[in-house]
């Protein structure tokens, strides 16, 4: 059965997409966009971009990347501080509705679908349904974030070990589930998802597990889009630096020394991407 020729869109990639895995009716792909920048997205994204009937799309997925789909319905799913957000089981309702309607169903998250980003409740909820479900990795903006930053997430001999962990739990608060000192102890750089709102907090509990409070941090917001801002700031005045700098969501925050250019006392605003021309 052929569903959508590569050949029926006068923009595809000639690249060999009629050969790779059909979207195919009734399935939902679960796939991550990236974090921004669609250079970012997979070729298997892009492939299901071209054949999706619908796209259920987070608020954090670019919404230049679903211009590559025009032949494709768009559903706005996901929350974005201050605008009303869907609950969770609408989503997964949604997508057993869609699917069952005999649908090829795109459902893009920003990043990686299974890194903070409730792709796995999605998955078991699709499951659950008995709806057939392809999961498409994506670049998680903890890692591709920091890439543009100019933060290498490890080094030999000075940065062994990283821990992804979400700054805020399901009620909202701060991570209360997180062993925050135990975490300074065990991880060279840690790189806080969802951090913002409680970024002084975190802070503080991680400068009795022994990290020092001249520590840097460095803040990363809206990573791989034109909107990137980096600033690098201190364990101890991390508070006053996000205001100062006027940072917002989404954002990430890194503790740990792996900065490519170190950071001054007052922050900074590098420049995206991050390059570096030979002189
Ligand atoms: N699944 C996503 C994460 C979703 S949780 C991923 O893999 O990246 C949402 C959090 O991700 C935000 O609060 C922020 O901490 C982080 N985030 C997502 N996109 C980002 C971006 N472009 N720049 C900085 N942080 C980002």
């Amino acid at each position: 059965m052929s569903v959508h020729p590569a050949a029926s869109f006068s923009r595809a990639p000639a690249l060999p997409f009629a050969e790779w895995p059909r979207l195919e009716k009734g399935w939902v792909w679960l796939c991550g966009a990236g974090p921004g920048d669609p250079g970012l997205l997979t070729l298997h994204a892009l492939n299901a971009l071209r054949q999706a009937d619908v796209i259920v799309h987070d608020a954090l997925v670019n919404e230049d990347i679903l211009d590559w789909a025009p032949q494709a319905q768009r559903i706005a799913a996901g929350k974005r501080g201050g605008k009303p957000s869907a609950k969770q089981a609408d989503i997964c309702d949604t997508l057993i509705a869609l699917a069952r309607k005999g649908l090829r169903v795109l459902r893009l998250k920003g990043g990686d679908p299974f890194t903070f980003g409730r792709g796995a409740e999605e998955a078991r909820a699709l499951m659950a349904a008995q709806v057939p479900l392809q999961v498409v990795p994506g670049i998680t903006s903890g890692i591709g974030g920091l890439a543009y930053a100019g933060i290498p997430l490890t080094e030999r001999g000075d940065n062994q070990a990283v821990t992804f962990v979400t700054g805020h739990d399901a009620t909202g608060g701060p991570a209360a589930s997180v062993n925050w000192p135990a975490l300074a102890k065990l991880s060279d750089t840690i790189v806080v998802y969802m951090g913002m709102k409680h970024a002084g907090p975190i802070s503080r509990a991680l400068i009795p597990g022994g990290r020092a409070p001249d520590e840097i941090v460095s803040i990363v917001m809206s990573a791989t889009t034109s909107a990137q801002r980096v600033i690098v700031s201190r364990l101890d005045r991390i508070e006053a630096d996000i205001l100062a700098a006027g940072l917002e969501p989404p954002a990430l925050l890194v503790i740990g020394k792996g900065v490519l250019i170190p950071g001054q006392a007052a922050p900074r605003v590098t420049l995206h991407p991050f390059s570096i021309a030979a002189e």
